[in-house]
């Protein structure tokens, strides 16, 4: 121990005002002296320290460091603790701007799902309104086809005179029956004069078709042809000319609805059966009712409302005269409707409304019976599915021990024999008092009529001869057995 030896150095420090005096070896180390200093000011070793002489002057911790006297001490000063609280202050500031920043980062995450869900929701009503602009389009497509279609089919006459337009008689394939009475729709200036929309009638006409049974004959195929049949007199009579676009938008509407959810089963079975439907409608006209019914159903339904652009009061108009023309198509009230054209037809007024309301009437049950107008081709199946509907009514009745009438009985009824009395005695009668007001019809419809009426006498003739070719055989023979 005892003095400092030659290899021994002694530097003087200033503890806080108290003088400290430190002994080190030459050989020591800067870290080994800078610890030792450490000591000497009571603070961790690890402590950086700065080494101030008199004058301020940085003095280095070293072996070789100036030597200094206990009269000029060096201040020993824990720089660490300095810039410490330096670092400790800027570790605050970054942790106050990290938690700033995380702040942001959270309202900004606010904020971006906002505009996400914005964005999702534009792109919804983008990806909704481009959904609209396709199917308009496409109806478009679609319309233009069948112009160019029905242009070609009705050869080049058909664009440039449309007096000479004549009724298209062949029923197109099934998906085009939709497309095809949309058409018709735009084609009158139903579309554009009653501010269709164009979507909602694709719906309306889409729900219509799922409102129609699978029935052998009252199906959305009967549908279409009735209203198919009733454009085509539109346009064959020019009736645009003579009628208002709310009769034109009635008549082909009413021709749309004429049947729907129709059961394959006429009034006379509802009334017999005593059906909820005839005890709902009272036995009067309980099919035309409930077609009316189910009709107003649909229009009820805003999707599917065509007229939601109407007024109450055009509205109460659509409502009242498609309900007149629907009830219009019970042919029990043929012989009434009738006459009553019979008296209008001959002093016939367009200005008189019983009398237009006469017309469309007639003109409905006109297009409602219609299939004989086509070609035989396509009128001769027509025939086959009402028998099968017939039929599958008459033996429904049988078991349930109902009246049959004769004219569904499969055992009394031929194709000849059903077809010829209709024809002559209500389809020629009714359409030649049309043909009073409308010549244009003789060729088109009337004539056909005939034609088909000649063509089941034939055939009703061929069947009575060979009916009586097998009675003769089946007497020839009991009279041969008679013989032996
Ligand atoms: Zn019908």
């Amino acid at each position: 121990m005892g003095s400092a030896s030659s290899s021994s150095r002694v530097i003087y420090l200033d503890v806080d005002g108290r003088i400290q005096k430190v002994v080190f070896s030459r050989f020591c180390s800067p870290c080994d002296i800078k610890e030792l200093f450490c000591t000497a000011l009571g603070v961790p070793r690890t402590t950086n320290l700065s080494l101030l002489d008199s004058s301020g002057a940085m003095v280095s911790i070293d072996p070789t460091m100036p030597h200094n006297t206990e009269r000029s001490p060096y201040r020993v000063v824990p720089v660490t603790s300095g810039q410490l609280a330096d670092k400790e202050e800027l570790f605050q500031n970054v942790l106050t701007q990290v938690a700033e920043q995380f702040s942001r980062a959270f309202k900004i995450n606010e904020l971006k799902t906002e505009v996400t869900n914005r964005l999702a929701m534009l792109e919804k009503r983008v990806e909704l309104e481009g959904m609209k602009v396709v199917e308009i389009e496409k109806c478009h497509n679609d319309i233009k086809k069948l112009r160019e279609e029905m242009a070609s089919r009705n050869n080049s006459n058909f664009l440039e005179d449309n007096k000479k337009l004549t009724p298209r008689r062949d029923v197109p394939s099934y998906p085009k029956m939709l497309s095809c009475l949309e058409h018709m729709y735009h084609d009158l200036g139903l579309v554009k004069d009653f501010n269709i929309n164009p979507i909602t009638l694709k719906r309306w006409l889409l729900c219509i078709h799922d409102n129609y049974r699978n029935n052998p004959f009252h199906n959305f195929r009967h549908c279409f042809c009735v209203t198919q049949m009733m454009y085509s007199m539109i346009c064959l009579c020019s009736l645009q000319e003579k009628f208002t676009q709310l009769d034109i938008l009635i008549l082909m509407t009413a021709a749309v609805c004429h049947d729907l959810d129709h059961p394959g089963f006429n009034n006379t079975y509802q009334i017999n059966a005593r059906t909820e439907l005839a005890v709902r409608y009272n036995d009067i006209s309980p099919l035309e009712n409930h077609h009316c019914a189910v009709a107003f159903q649909i229009f009820s339904q805003p999707d599917c409302n065509i007229f939601s652009n109407f007024d109450p009061e055009a509205f109460k108009q659509i409502r009242q005269g498609t309900i007149t023309l629907i009830l219009a198509t019970d042919m029990a009230r043929h012989g009434e409707i009738l006459d009553s054209f019979k008296q209008k037809v001959d002093n016939f007024d367009y200005a008189d409304e019983e009398h237009i309301t006469c017309l469309k009437m007639v003109l409905i049950k006109c297009c409602d019976i219609s299939n004989e107008v086509r070609p035989m081709e396509v009128a001769e199946p027509w025939v086959d599915c009402l028998l099968e509907e017939y039929f599958m009514q008459s033996d429904r009745e049988k078991a349930e021990g109902l009246p049959v009438a004769p004219f569904m009985d499969r055992e009394k009824v031929t194709k000849p024999t059903a077809q010829i009395g209709f024809i002559k005695f209500v389809l020629i009668p009714m359409f030649e008092t049309v043909l009073k007001l409308f010549p244009q019809i003789e060729e088109a419809m009337v004539q056909p009529l005939r034609e088909s009426r000649d063509r089941y006498e034939e055939l009703k003739q061929i069947d009575d001869a060979m009916n009586e070719v097998q009675k003769k055989k089946s007497e020839n023979l009991t009279m041969g057995g008679k013989k032996k």
